[in-house]
């Protein structure tokens, strides 16, 4: 009996995000009172966001 897994949908996190500037959005850590906290960057307007799904 052969089981096919149909969750394989695994290495996909190579998503990349477009700021509306058209710029490239990266994320960013940093490290804030022991704290470690990520946000999202535009490479081109340097606008913030906490998300990268926050450009809109
Ligand atoms: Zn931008």
């Amino acid at each position: 009996m052969a089981q096919v897994s149909k969750n394989s949908r695994v290495g996909s996190s190579t998503h990349k995000f477009l700021c509306p500037c058209g710029g490239e959005i990266k994320m960013k850590t940093v490290f804030a009172n022991g704290k470690k906290k990520n946000y999202a960057e535009c490479e081109k307007c340097k606008r913030q966001e906490r998300k990268p799904s926050d450009f809109k």
